[in-house]
């Protein structure tokens, strides 16, 4: 990884925003307004115009033509979620992650306590 202090390559910039965006599904409503509902559609449309890597944009935006976001309930999006990074990490040849483990991860914590 590049120094804290220098721009981001495709990587930080990758892991800062998964972080992000995990984190807004983990908070996102059981039980959202109408509102809440096409401000978090709005908000992944308008990150996949203007998400600063060129390439990944492209794919993104095709992979949101394909996978409509599921923005119903926190348990929903959350899922979508996994499941849209899981098509990223296959892509990439990266290892998938167990979606049924997306809330202990970016909620609450391992089941262990070892977040805690
Ligand atoms: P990351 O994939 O960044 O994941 C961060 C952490 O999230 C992991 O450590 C893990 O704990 C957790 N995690 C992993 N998978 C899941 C999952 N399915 N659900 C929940 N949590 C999970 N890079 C490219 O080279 N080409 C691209 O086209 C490309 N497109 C991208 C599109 C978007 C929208 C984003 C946000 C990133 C994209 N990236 C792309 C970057 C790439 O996905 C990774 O962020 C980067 O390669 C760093 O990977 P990593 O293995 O460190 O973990």
């Amino acid at each position: 990884l590049p120094r804290d202090d220098c721009p981001l390559d495709k990587v930080r910039l990758g892991i800062s925003t998964w972080g992000l965006l995990h984190t807004m599904a983990a908070f996102y409503s059981d039980n959202p307004t109408d509102t809440e509902k096409r401000d978090m559609k709005t908000f992944f449309e308008v990150l996949s115009r203007l998400y600063p890597c060129e390439f990944c944009a492209k794919d993104f935006r095709t992979d949101l033509d394909v996978n409509p976001i599921n923005v119903n309930s926190q348990k929903e999006l959350a899922l979508w979620l996994c499941k849209f990074h899981n098509r990223v990490n296959d892509k990439l040849g990266k290892p998938l992650f167990d979606c049924t483990k997306v809330n202990e991860r970016w909620r609450d914590g391992w089941l262990d306590g070892s977040c805690d």
